[in-house]
């Protein structure tokens, strides 16, 4: 699904990303573990393809990040769905109206916006908020809410950064289980990017662990509890 080849990334003259090699298949829950500045951000903008790099190799279903154009970039963001630690809804508008965006976005008809928010709502247990502000949820409801928006285009990959970072333990683990519903159901792809330990060891089939730029390691997630 998703293959990263000694990808090398730099700002100016600072090397932010090492000799980058990462391999997520499809259907996995793939965990990318690091402190704050260890890259991870950086390496999920370049798979969105907001950030460019310059050398080595980045390829989402074979396609080569950095030589799409402005369309094809559009096509492949449609495939990613993202969730943000800090939720990034529009306060002004409604439940309804945040997870309607994209599909206005994209043109979708009225009914048909209807008919998916309405069944995104009722898969993220939020049908009957749907006239809310987000003002009037709480951190767990609002981070429902972006996950029914980023899921709105039927994306193949969901990918998550700390997403849970501002919840507290309980309502973490009530969204990881969301996130491994949707992960079962829907078999969408995820990428879990966090800085918890907690977090890897809920729901990731696999993990790298990223340090000053460079994967440290991979491994299947029950190997890593092993070891350590
Ligand atoms: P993480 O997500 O793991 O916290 P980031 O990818 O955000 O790490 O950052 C990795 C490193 O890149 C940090 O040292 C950060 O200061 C640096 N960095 C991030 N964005 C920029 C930028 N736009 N220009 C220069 N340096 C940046
Ligand atoms: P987050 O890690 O919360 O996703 P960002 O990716 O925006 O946030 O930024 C990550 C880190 O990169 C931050 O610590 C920030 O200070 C640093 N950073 C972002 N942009 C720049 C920049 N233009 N120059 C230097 N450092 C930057």
């Amino acid at each position: 699904m998703i293959k990263i080849q000694n990808l090398n990334k730099y700002y100016g003259n600072t090397q932010i990303l090492k000799n980058v090699d990462m391999e997520i298949s499809k259907g996995e829950i793939f965990g990318i573990i690091g402190h704050s500045g260890a890259g991870k951000s950086t390496l999920l903008r370049c798979i969105n393809g907001l950030e460019d790099y310059r050398d080595g190799s980045l390829t989402v279903e074979g396609q080569e990040v950095k030589d799409l154009n402005e369309k094809q970039i559009r096509e492949l963001r449609k495939n990613l769905g993202m969730i943000f630690q800090h939720f990034s809804l529009l306060e002004r508008k409604t439940v309804f109206e945040n997870v309607a965006l994209p599909l206005e976005c994209f043109k979708y008809s009225k009914a048909e916006i209807e008919k998916r928010v309405m069944n995104l709502l009722e898969l993220v247990g939020l049908a009957d908020k749907r006239d809310a502000k987000p003002r009037n949820l709480s951190g767990g409801q609002k981070q429902r809410v972006a996950i029914a928006r980023a899921l709105a285009l039927e994306p193949k990959v969901l990918l998550c950064d700390e997403a849970t970072s501002a919840l507290d333990p309980n309502t973490t683990k009530s969204i990881l289980a969301l996130l491994q519903d949707i992960n079962e159901k829907m078999n969408i792809t995820i990428i879990v990017v966090t800085h918890q330990m907690e977090v890897v060891k809920q729901i990731c089939t696999k993990v790298a662990v990223m340090e000053g730029g460079r994967v440290l390691e991979i491994e299947d997630t029950e190997d890593l509890f092993l070891n350590n």
